[in-house]
């Protein structure tokens, strides 16, 4: 299989032609145009590669011990490591994100499968105490199969923070990547087949999320479902799986605010606020896309919004100088401009950007200007829904109680950041902000040892870090007489 080949499946440790799926042009989102071929497999597909799967588990990759997985996983984390640039190409291509994100973004994630391999041979249980008649103690299990489903926005670190953690358990994989992104997604297979994986450990499989998604999450094949996209679509997931009560862990949606307190160090806020509202041409579920600024400071900020707004280049993503690529599809260019439409119809200000940009360079892609909208009030759709594009509203408010209450005043949960010289404030704001992860005076900033995840609708579990793990191991306690002695219940 060729660098650039995308036009087989990953199933069972070969590349293969899809039975029930057929060939699809990737569209590249710079220009509209399809840039290369790629396999896309249908149930029967996902059929074969859950068997492979399945056999890898009850073959050799459960009675490894830990230690040689971790040998497999740090040999594929090396290999990953020299790809680097290689990948980042494809995956800017697939889904437009600047080559500069990528390469950044994609040079870390090597360290991510490196973390969880040092994990595998520590996977011990507990002894319980009890009574002296008995001995308990519990072990730590993998749980099984896992179906991975991901989205288009960051295909190869949504595949890492879940690959990681599922084969250091010592679970096997079929990875169904999102129809608009599988590029990236089939080159990881060359990766795992050159790092020499038992077949059917990893398994990649593209395909449509209710045709071949739907059928991988009913699936009685599969024990878990390791899911990061859209809340409406996590709740299809839970109700096609019920039938068969598998394990579901969800990385869904957020509106993360970003909270500027006047005592802070605006110059460095700014950095923050307006990197994370343009990063990922706004298609990131932790980015600030509400700005809480406190009033004193309020006209300041915008204006440097604006300002800033107007230095963001945007242009082809392989372009080294460019800071922002399109949007990665059609449907999220429409979606991100039918936003634009609804902030200026609710009477927020717009300061800068709101349109595409079509002229002659990048006609034919799905680029739109980083936006602003100021005097954004807190129950406007642009202030509740996520937008997913490049398109920061700027909320005022006075004082920490109001802040808090904006910032919680969502049904999401997943980011939050804060900005305040006070020590003692940086807390007590911390303390109240119901996300999964708050940021004080840095934003955006994790690693793999970092847990990261919902409250509220913005998920399920945790991805990255110990916590990681639990979602991949069952646990089974263990309860050991040390007498045989078993009274007969039915005497006297
Ligand atoms: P979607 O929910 O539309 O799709 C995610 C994946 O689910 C895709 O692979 C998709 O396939 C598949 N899918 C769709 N329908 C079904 C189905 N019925 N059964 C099984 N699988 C299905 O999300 P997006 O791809 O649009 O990704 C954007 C979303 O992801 C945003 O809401 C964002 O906030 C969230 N996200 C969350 C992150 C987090 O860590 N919390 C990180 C990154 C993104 P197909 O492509 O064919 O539709």
């Amino acid at each position: 299989m060729g660098e650039s080949r995308f036009d087989r499946l990953f199933i069972g440790g070969e590349w293969v032609e899809p039975i029930d799926g057929g060939l699809r042009g990737s569209i590249d989102p710079a220009t509209g145009e399809p840039w290369g071929e790629v396999a896309f497999g249908g149930k029967a597909d996902i059929d074969r590669a859950v068997t492979a799967a399945r056999e890898a588990f009850e073959g050799p990759w459960r009675k490894m011990p830990g230690w040689e997985r971790a040998a497999l996983l740090r040999k594929f984390a090396d290999l990953y490591a020299t790809k680097v640039e290689a990948l980042a190409q494809i995956e800017s291509r697939d889904n437009g994100r600047a080559i500069r994100e990528s390469r950044g973004d994609i040079g870390l994630h090597a360290q991510y499968y490196h973390w969880f391999a040092s994990l595998t041979d520590k996977l011990s249980g507990r002894t319980i105490p009890m009574d002296d008649s008995v001995h308990a103690f519990t072990s730590r299990l993998p749980a099984g199969v896992i179906g991975t489903i991901t989205p288009w926005n960051v295909p190869l670190m949504a595949a890492a923070w879940k690959l990681g953690p599922a084969l250091a358990a010592g679970c096997t994989v079929v990875l169904k990547p999102a129809e608009h992104t599988p590029a990236s997604s089939l080159a990881l297979g060359r990766i795992f087949e050159e790092a020499g994986f038992p077949p059917g450990v990893v398994n990649i499989v593209p395909g449509d999320g209710p045709v071949a998604g739907a059928h991988l999450v009913a699936h009685p094949g599969v024990d878990k479902i390791a899911f990061t996209g859209e809340g409406a679509t996590a709740k299809t997931i839970l109700k096609t799986g019920a039938d068969t009560l598998k394990r579901f862990s969800f990385e869904l949606g957020g509106k993360a605010p970003h909270i500027i307190f006047d005592d802070a160090n605006i110059e460095q806020a700014l950095n923050a606020a307006t990197g994370s509202a343009w990063a990922l041409c706004g298609q990131s579920c932790a980015l600030g896309s509400r700005i809480l600024v406190e009033r004193s400071i309020y006209d300041r900020v915008v204006k440097e919004f604006r300002e800033r707004a107007s230095r963001v280049k945007v242009g082809m993503p392989l372009d080294p100088a460019i800071h922002m690529g399109p949007q990665a599809h059609q449907d999220q260019l429409d979606k991100t401009l039918s936003y634009i439409g609804i902030g200026r119809d609710e009477g927020a200000d717009l300061v800068a950007g709101g349109s595409r940009i079509d002229n002659t360079d990048l006609q034919g892609g799905y680029f739109v200007e980083p936006t602003v909208f100021s005097n954004v009030v807190p129950n406007m759709r642009i202030a509740q829904e996520e937008i997913f594009g490049p398109v920061a509203s700027i909320i005022p408010f006075e004082g920490e109680e109001e802040a808090v209450a904006i910032a919680n005043g969502t049904p999401y949960g997943l980011a939050a950041g804060l900005w305040t010289n006070d020590v003692g404030r940086a807390h007590r704001v911390a303390a109240q902000i119901e996300a999964g992860i708050v940021w004080v005076n840095t934003y955006r900033y994790i690693r793999w040892s970092t847990p990261y995840g919902g409250f509220k609708t913005s998920g399920w579990g945790r991805e990255n870090g110990l916590e990681a793990l639990d979602s991949y191991l069952e646990t089974r306690t263990t309860i050991v007489s040390t007498t045989g002695q078993f009274p007969d219940p039915f005497v006297g």
